[in-house]
């Protein structure tokens, strides 16, 4: 029989969990305490310029696609989808490397970079691809309950590949400190350093070179719309600027949530909110993890962003433009090792107004400024304008062109907002980190060991930080309601 169940947030995870549970025959709500859905990946939109808030790098195209198909949708019931060519480029301080849109141009690439580059590279992403199809198809889907879900055929007789690191796997490989970085870029998406990625998850390669870079035609947020208007379809009541305040809890179950201050009783509890901060909801006894816990665990990057109108088409730029044009190691160090502000920070820009001319005015240019921080550094408005300065001249510089006085208007987003928006923990941008003691049965669990009926989805939790983890968390945690809940 169904069960009424109410849901924390309204991300990615829980607007997956949300459409699963619904068509599992439950009566689902959402309670999100901001005016729309779409947690991390909300929309600004200023005076005819789209901003996506938080992501913008749609990889993945597969796991989209077989979000939707679990519901007898293709993504393009919902919204047109286009390859990125080139898919981005990357700006070093004394050369520009455009990345293709398939093998042989990004082969080509790398000859013109490094002789003979081309033939390491095509084994070393044919061996990617190999690691996503297990991740993917066979490691990923686990509910992260147990060691033995992480043991298969495929990955015993790889088990090297877990304790080796992405980083000395390219540096065997490769020797161009460009092509290095071009290569170590992708794994920086789950969150940890490049040293400290076992080099199993080279699939993030396949998912870059091999599957290719797109965009959703409106932007991220069309994705964030299609799951609204799929999950409403389904029978899902979705309440906004509704806090929650409180999880209940009564003879060790959870019974219900308090959101604006009202009672609200359901049968399961399901929290799609920062890991951390639901368990917050809970009295102090039902919580499962320390803030000994949490300290120790290695957190995602929080960021600071601007997001800029500009009256004019700017050149020399593509959709996705990386500017690692000084040292990775020391901005690293200055995230991970020793958190303090970058002196010299690696950044990265959008500019979707570049092939969606719906994200912009006619003549001008949408541009996405994210600068990767540590979580839990002083955020002050001085120190946000300090950082701007920094980085739009030394745009203007490498892209050849003045800017600044085309600036129509500047908003910015940085730990402070991240943690009153999103009571995020420290205003981690990205979650908890995938490194090898926080993978799979090794991070927060999707059901609570202490509370009946309460369950977690999300970037904290199992399989990890990106929004295509994110829908798979929503679909994990929904099948383990299925299981648990009879
Ligand atoms: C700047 C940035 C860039 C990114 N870039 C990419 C990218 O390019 N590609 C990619 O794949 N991923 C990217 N990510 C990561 C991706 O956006 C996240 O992994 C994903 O959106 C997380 O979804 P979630 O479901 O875990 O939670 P969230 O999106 O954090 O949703 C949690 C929700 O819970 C709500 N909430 C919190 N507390 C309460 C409460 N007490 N009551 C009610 N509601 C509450 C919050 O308001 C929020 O809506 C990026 C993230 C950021 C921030």
């Amino acid at each position: 029989m169904g069960k009424t169940i109410s849901i924390i947030g309204s991300g990615f995870s829980a607007l997956s969990a949300s459409c699963y549970l619904a068509q599992a025959g439950h009566d689902v709500s959402i309670y999100e305490k901001n005016g729309t859905v779409g947690g991390r990946a909300r929309q600004l939109e200023k005076d005819g310029f789209v901003f996506d808030i938080g992501p913008s790098w749609y990889w993945m195209p597969d796991i989209f696609e077989k979000f939707f198909n679990d519901f007898g949708k293709s993504t393009s019931d919902y919204y047109q989808l286009d390859k990125l060519s080139p898919a981005y480029k990357i700006f070093f301080s004394d050369e520009v490397i455009t990345i293709g849109d398939h093998m042989d141009q990004i082969c080509e690439e790398f000859e013109r970079i490094e002789s003979g580059s081309s033939k390491p590279l095509r084994k070393f992403i044919s061996q990617a691809q190999e690691h996503y199809d297990i991740a993917i198809n066979k490691v990923v889907l686990k509910p992260g309950i147990s060691p033995f879900e992480l043991v298969t055929k495929e990955t015993v007789t790889r088990v090297d590949r877990f304790f080796k690191t992405i980083s000395s796997e390219v540096r065997k490989n490769f020797k161009n400190p460009k092509l290095i970085s071009t290569l170590e870029f992708p794994v920086l998406f789950l969150g940890a350093k490049p040293s400290q990625t076992p080099s199993f998850y080279s699939f993030m390669n396949f998912a870059d070179f091999g599957l290719g870079t797109w965009h959703p035609k409106g932007g991220m947020y069309e994705i964030i719309k299609a799951m609204k208007a799929l999950a409403e379809s389904l029978g899902v009541r979705i309440n906004t600027d509704c806090n929650v305040e409180m999880i209940n809890v009564e003879n060790g179950k959870a019974s219900g949530i308090i959101a604006n201050g009202e009672n609200i009783k359901s049968d399961v509890v399901l929290s799609g909110a920062d890991y951390h901060h639901s368990e917050t909801l809970l009295d102090q006894k039902y919580r499962q993890y320390s803030e000994a816990y949490w300290e120790k665990r290695t957190f995602a990057p929080s960021s600071l962003l601007f997001y800029v109108g500009f009256d004019k088409k700017l050149k020399d730029i593509e959709h996705h433009n990386l500017f690692f044009d000084t040292n990775f190691e020391t901005h690293a160090e200055n995230i991970y090792d020793d958190p303090q502000w970058p002196e010299n920070p690696l950044f990265y820009v959008n500019f979707p107004s570049v092939t969606d001319k719906t994200m912009a005015p006619d003549g001008c240019e949408t541009g996405f400024f994210l600068i990767p921080i540590a979580p839990g550094l002083e955020d002050t408005p001085e120190l946000r304008e300090q950082y701007f300065d920094i980085i739009i001249s030394r745009f203007e510089n490498l892209t050849n062109q003045k800017v600044q006085s085309n600036i129509l208007f500047k908003e910015s987003f940085c730990v402070n907002d991240f943690v009153s928006e999103y009571n995020s923990y420290k205003g981690n941008a990205y979650g908890m980190a995938n490194t090898l003691m926080q993978t799979a049965f090794l991070r927060p669990k999707l059901k609570s060991k202490k509370v009946d009926s309460l369950y977690f989805t999300g970037q904290l939790t199992v399989p990890g930080p990106g929004v295509p983890p994110s829908l798979i968390s929503g679909k994990l945690v929904a099948e383990l309601i299925n299981k648990k809940e009879k």
